[in-house]
């Protein structure tokens, strides 16, 4: 094995060393992307007194990253509480709104309540470029190195067993190496842990960030100075396919966007941004955005296979944690990915500070880290969704199908023409005839099976 110093960006404090045959570590643990899971990770390391590397190929963390998006607050609550009191959150989400739309109608369920606002079952808006900005400091801060702008191209492997990584062909050893690399995991991919993503287990999202004045903000979205409103679509937005809209109240911004299963990008007609596009000028989505000014427009893929897509995620000396794991849940009227990445995070820094008590690297040692997914929300919620994607895609009428039969009871209920009126029965018979009374029966059977 050749050792050379990394060209680093930064400056890092440890060197390659060679002691006869044996290689020793220059850290305790090189974590691969500075996502939320990554991040995690090294905070919690480094707060131990580990000697930590993380390596993100963007030039800060956080600059390649991207959510819709919203953090659930309770897994990030546990290891840094009261964190949004000095975390860049953006609101607090006290209101939860969904709607059907069809092409030009919309109809939408709203909620508010206290409970939503309750620390550690909260929820904020974020933008990800400061918020892992911060997470990054506060790793640094508890004594983990951090490299920046470094793309890592390949898994340093002695004996079966994972021995650090390799970037710009250059060679950096550790006792662990963490796979938070996201959702395309290429080096979990190179190490054999998963297949190359199946379109249909994975979705693309674009997304625009669109400023305006917060008072705006709040005369809009019905919301109080520091509050905001979580708002998903179904129908229009993905043109019918699987997938939807999103809209998040940041304090001057709102974010807009639109994810749709890869597998029926390929196949239909309209591409992402015409999607989004479309959304925006939905007449139920227009007066929301009318005025402001994009800043900001990324696109990014989602995990949404949900269990069926789960990596190997231990192996001798290395982890997969986060969305390379594929970790996220989209249960249509909610997503959640980075809860489960600090969540993930946390699991995997357990497991690696046991492993290094005992100076046991192996596989089996390793497995602590499954055994700690498995005892945590993580797989419990995992395993509770497991067949929720699959309904998703099997069940299309909740895209076009759904959202016309609302918009059609509304129309029956609301639409006063001077006609004579039916009874509310006919009504209610009326519009179900569009997809049918059993379909709807057995698809609400399947859902409720699948929640
Ligand atoms: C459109 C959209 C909407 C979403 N909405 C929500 C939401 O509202 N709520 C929610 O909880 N979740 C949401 N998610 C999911 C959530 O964003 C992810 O689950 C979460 O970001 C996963 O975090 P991570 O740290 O595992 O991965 P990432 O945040 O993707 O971080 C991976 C990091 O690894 C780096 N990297 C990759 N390869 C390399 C390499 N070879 N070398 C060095 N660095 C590398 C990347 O640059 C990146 O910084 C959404 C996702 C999308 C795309």
């Amino acid at each position: 094995m050749n050792h050379y110093p990394l060209r680093w960006a930064g400056n890092t404090t440890r060197k390659i060393k060679q002691k006869g045959n044996i290689t020793l570590s220059d850290f305790d643990a090189i974590i691969v992307g500075g996502g939320l899971a990554g991040l995690t990770t090294a905070y919690l390391l480094a707060k131990e007194g580990a000697e930590v590397l993380l390596i993100e190929r963007g030039n800060f963390a956080g600059a390649k990253n991207m959510t819709g998006g919203r953090i659930y607050s309770h897994s990030l609550e546990k290891i840094i509480p009261d964190f949004a009191g000095e975390a860049p959150v953006e609101r607090r989400i006290t209101r939860e709104k969904i709607s059907l739309l069809t092409e030009d109608s919309g109809v939408t369920v709203d909620y508010a309540s206290p409970g939503l606002a309750v620390q550690g079952q909260d929820s904020y808006s974020v933008l990800r470029a400061d918020f892992d900005q911060w997470l990054a400091g506060k790793a640094e801060e508890a004594g983990a190195q951090m490299v920046t702008g470094i793309k890592v191209d390949d898994i340093l492997l002695e004996n079966g067993q994972v021995r650090g990584i390799i970037a710009g062909g250059d060679e950096m050893a550790a006792d662990v190496t963490v796979l938070a690399d996201g959702v395309n995991s290429l080096l979990a991919q190179k190490m054999g842990f998963r297949e190359e993503l199946p379109p249909n287990q994975v979705a693309v999202g674009v997304k625009e960030i669109i400023e305006l004045p917060a008072a705006v903000i709040e005369d809009r979205f019905q919301c109080h100075g520091g509050e905001g409103t979580a708002w998903l679509f179904a129908g229009q937005p993905s043109g019918g396919k699987v997938g939807g809209g999103f809209l998040y109240t940041n304090k001057t911004s709102v974010s807009l966007g639109v994810v749709c299963t890869l597998s029926d990008l390929i196949t239909g007609a309209a591409t992402l941004p015409q999607l989004l596009e479309n959304f925006k000028n939905h007449p139920s989505v227009a007066p929301l955005v009318t005025g402001g000014k994009m800043i900001e427009y990324s696109a990014h893929l989602v995990p949404e296979g949900g269990l069926t897509m789960l990596p190997q995620l231990f192996g001798a000396g290395v982890l997969v944690t986060g969305d390379a794991a594929g970790f996220c849940l989209n249960l249509g009227y909610m997503v959640r990915g980075m809860d489960l990445a600090i969540g993930s995070g946390e699991c995997a820094a357990r497991a690696i500070m046991a492993a290094k008590r005992e100076g046991d690297f192996s596989a089996e040692s390793l497995s602590r880290y499954k055994t700690a997914l498995d005892e945590s929300f993580i797989m419990a919620e995992m395993n509770l969704y497991k067949k929720f994607p699959h309904f998703m895609e099997n069940t299309p009428r909740i895209f076009a199908g759904y959202p016309e039969m609302a918009s059609d009871l509304m129309a029956q209920l609301f639409i006063v023409s001077g006609q004579q009126s039916q009874p509310l029965y006919k009504k209610a018979g009326s519009s179900m005839k569009t997809v049918g009374a059993l379909n709807l029966i057995l698809d609400a059977l399947k859902g409720v099976r699948s929640l």
